[in-house]
């Protein structure tokens, strides 16, 4: 607890790939809290307190580390989807709301979407956020709202390269 993110990473598991340049995103407490970008990542302290800092959490401090190769949009997908697939169904913004999510989200990944769609991804999120009998509500939308809030020029980028025919072949697989 409270061991800062450089020292764990330098002193305890072997560095980041490439250096810390090649740090893309990092998930410092398990799938279900929002992501934080590298270089806000390098001086957080592994807290629940100070990860507040960055808008994230300490969560199940189940760390996930990403460098630069990593599509961070299909990595949200990912977790979208294993949220939609866990949810039980019992309450309704969660059974709507996560395979919302995930369709959106799909979509994403191939940039065939509308700009105006990520602030409607984001409010969609906010209505699952809170609203829901357990926890898992809250843990599909809040790595959605950290995809958007850290990484939105990414997001936007593939839109745009998709809609002039650039967008690349790894993001269209
Ligand atoms: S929030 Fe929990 S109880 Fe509600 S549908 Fe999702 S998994 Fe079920």
């Amino acid at each position: 607890m409270s061991i800062p993110f450089e020292e764990l990473i330098e002193k305890h598991c072997g560095g980041i790939r490439g250096g810390w340049k090649n740090l893309k995103a990092v998930i410092p407490g398990g799938s279900s809290v929002p992501c934080v970008r590298g270089e806000d990542m390098r001086g957080a302290i592994m807290d629940f307190d100070a990860l507040r800092e960055v808008n994230s959490s300490l969560g199940t401090a189940a760390v996930i580390v990403m460098d630069q190769s990593t599509d961070i949009i299909k990595a949200i997908w990912r977790l979208s989807k294993f949220y939609k697939h866990e949810s039980c169904g019992q309450c309704t913004p969660c059974r709507e709301g996560t395979g919302w999510m995930m369709r959106v989200m799909d979509r994403l990944i191939r940039g065939e979407a509308e700009i105006e769609e990520i602030d409607m991804l984001y409010d969609v999120s906010k209505q699952v956020e809170g609203h829901t009998i357990c926890a898992l509500g809250d843990a599909a939308a809040w790595p959605v709202q950290g995809l958007i809030r850290n990484f939105r020029d990414e997001i936007e980028d593939r839109i745009r390269a998709q809609k002039s025919g650039r967008v690349s072949a790894v993001a269209a697989e």
